[in-house]
């Protein structure tokens, strides 16, 4: 006999609205998941978040045809979440599925908020909002995160160097010395900051002036290597290198 017990939790999302003191009542297309593929019944525990930090146990008391509703065994804040918040701007990028896929990722990987930018040499390109708000929806319940990753609206990259207030602001540059790659700049700093805002750059990069003028804002220019990465490539690097620092402080 298997002694194999241990079943991999299947995440479903709500929003905090789904919530009425006890009880949670899934919305229509978790409910379809939830009863018509995952054959989901009466009695049976899952676990939901909110998107808003929110995590809750609940036990499934109401699984008919469309409703699945149930009630909240035990709550949860910030359950995934990491202790400090990453703010990254990355240039609006000619094709938005490459976009798409940096949103998953950059949501595994633990960020907080996503601006795209509008730089000089950014292409004129549009994401699908409703699509992108499906991908973070999911690439949050599939890694283990209570909080979806807020995107923004397009953003001038020159309203974002004014306005952030952030402890640690960096811009990553292709043309920085190697020696202030993100990760020397990163053991640099005595301890992790709790906001930082890094920069990323569009397939035609940042102009010498906006890199000058980030610099004059409070910016680091950080290398990311020898090699020229692709936007989205350099933005995952980047996150995965704070994210790496903050594990071992
Ligand atoms: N300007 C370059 C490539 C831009 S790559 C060219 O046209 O040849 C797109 C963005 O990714 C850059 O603006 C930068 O923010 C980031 N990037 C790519 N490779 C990098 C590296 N080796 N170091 C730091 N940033 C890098």
């Amino acid at each position: 006999m298997s002694s194999f017990s241990h079943r991999i939790q299947t995440r479903y999302y709500a929003p905090p609205s789904a919530v009425h003191g006890d009880r949670l009542v899934l919305p229509p297309e978790e409910a379809h998941h939830a009863l018509r593929v995952l054959r989901a019944a009466a009695g049976q525990e899952i676990e939901v978040v909110d998107g808003e930090g929110g995590w809750y146990r609940v036990r499934l008391d109401e699984a008919d045809r469309r409703t699945a509703a149930g009630t909240i065994l035990e709550r949860r804040r910030e359950v995934g979440e990491p202790d400090y918040s990453l703010t990254v701007g990355l240039a609006m990028l000619k094709n938005p599925s490459r976009y798409e896929t940096f949103l998953e990722k950059a949501t595994e990987l633990g960020v907080t908020a996503v601006l795209p930018l509008q730089t000089a040499r950014t292409q004129k390109a549009r994401l699908k909002t409703a699509r992108a708000q499906n991908i973070l929806v999911s690439a949050m319940k599939q890694c283990g995160r209570s909080r979806q990753v807020h995107l923004s609206d397009v953003v001038d990259f020159t309203d974002v160097i004014a306005a952030n207030t952030a402890g640690l602001k960096v811009i990553c540059h292709e043309a920085g010395p190697l020696e202030d790659n993100l990760s020397a700049l990163l053991a640099r700093e005595p301890s992790l900051p709790r906001h930082i805002l890094l920069l990323v750059g569009p397939e035609g990069g940042f102009s010498d002036d906006e890199v000058a003028a980030a610099q004059r804002a409070g910016f680091q220019v950080a290398s990311l290597g020898p090699r020229r990465l692709r936007a989205e490539t350099a933005a995952l690097t980047a996150v995965a290198a704070i994210m790496l620092s903050a594990a071992t402080t």
